[in-house]
């Protein structure tokens, strides 16, 4: 297993980490606890969990297995979206002693999803509250978790309150996200990113992404795992498991690994137009709009549709549990026509727009 630094906090993080959102039977504490403890057996040292995860058992299976574990093995994360500070503080005390640890590694500030949001956790307490339990010692380090785009995402790590920040970035959204990430890399705080395979998409769909594929990376999975490693200012790439197979082909692209060179990066960031044909890449280029819709984000539900072939509910998924949107928004579209003047993939917004199902 390969460890790279995160940022500043002098711990040495496995370049794989363990993502507890996708335990396929949460039900059996005994059965998902093995799976972690498999991963740990691989070299994987950084776990990532949350209230709520799995029907919120994620922190109870990350509990039994960590107890397991000498306390210096590992390092445990996980996350409170609360804007008020006493909240913050209760879940906290309860991640505790879930986890059965005296301190959480790297605790998040959770879901900020708009601007608006990182203003309330700082006006509701969250953050002092946060940064209180660390002066405290119940927080090693505190993060943010983000789905917002890379500039606005920027902005709030120019804050300066961070030690790093968590992510979504990928062969898909990568343009969406980049700036936050070279953001991180100039502060030289941690960056963990998260659906490093795309939700899934990826390996659903191989022959699309058949262009991530190198020498020593002759499958897709391999390959967009490589895809985030070959950034310098990536971290970690965090991995939802479902069971040990999945972590042994994660853990064998991180002992394979070969960065990717800046010529092979560029050559994979032209490669996404023709691999994304017909699909929103996430640029952000069609922005602003002039009701302040967010097109991005429901051109990449829009994705989903043709992606699995028109399940709807994928879509849904999509904006409501990622995006945190409804459609609402989307039906006020006042057909300006600006969006598709600027649209890099030349989509037609408008029209997709109207057809996400409610
Ligand atoms: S066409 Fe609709 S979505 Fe596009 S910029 Fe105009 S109002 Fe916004
Ligand atoms: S709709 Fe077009 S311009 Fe807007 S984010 Fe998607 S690909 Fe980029």
């Amino acid at each position: 297993m390969l460890y790279r630094p995160f940022g500043k906090t002098g711990k040495n993080i496995s370049v794989i980490s363990f993502g507890g959102m996708r335990f396929s039977e949460p039900k059996d504490l005994q059965k998902s606890s093995e799976s972690l403890l498999h991963a740990h057996d691989k070299g994987i040292n950084y776990f990532d969990t949350a209230p709520i995860y799995c029907g919120d058992r994620s922190e109870d299976i990350f509990g039994h297995a960590l107890r397991q574990l000498p306390r210096e093995s590992f390092y445990v994360s996980t996350k409170c979206s609360r804007p008020n500070g006493a909240d913050l503080r209760k879940s906290l005390e309860r991640s505790l002693q879930r986890l059965g640890v005296e301190q959480i590694d790297f605790f998040y500030i959770w879901h900020l999803m708009t601007p608006t949001d990182w203003e309330q956790r700082k006006q509701g307490g969250a953050v002092e509250a946060a940064l209180q339990a660390k002066e405290e010692g119940l927080i090693g380090h505190l993060l943010c978790s983000s789905h917002m785009e890379g500039e606005g995402l920027a902005q709030v790590l120019d804050d300066k309150i961070f030690e790093g920040v968590l992510l979504g970035y990928n062969a898909i959204n990568f343009p969406y996200r980049r700036a936050a990430v070279e953001q991180a890399g100039k502060q030289g705080i941690g960056v963990v990113t998260m659906n490093p395979l795309g939700g899934g998409l990826i390996p659903q769909n191989p022959e699309r992404f058949a262009f991530l594929k190198t020498a020593t990376a002759n499958d897709v999975v391999s390959a967009a795992l490589q895809f985030n490693l070959s950034h310098p200012a990536i971290t970690t790439a965090l991995v939802g498991f479902s069971n040990t197979q999945e972590i042994d082909q994660a853990v064998a692209a991180a002992d394979n690994f070969v960065p990717y060179s800046e010529a092979q990066q560029q050559q994979l960031q032209d490669n996404v137009e023709t691999a994304f044909d017909g699909l929103c890449t996430g640029c952000g280029y069609c922005l602003p709009c002039p009701v302040g819709i967010p097109i991005p984000k429901y051109l990449d539900s829009y994705n989903q549709l043709i992606l699995t072939n028109g399940d709807q509910q994928a879509v849904r998924d999509r904006y409501r549990m990622h995006w945190n949107i409804t459609p609402q928004q989307a039906k006020e579209c006042i057909r300006c026509g600006g969006c598709e003047e600027r649209c890099t993939q030349h989509l037609p917004i408008m029209q997709r727009l109207a057809e996400l199902p409610d």
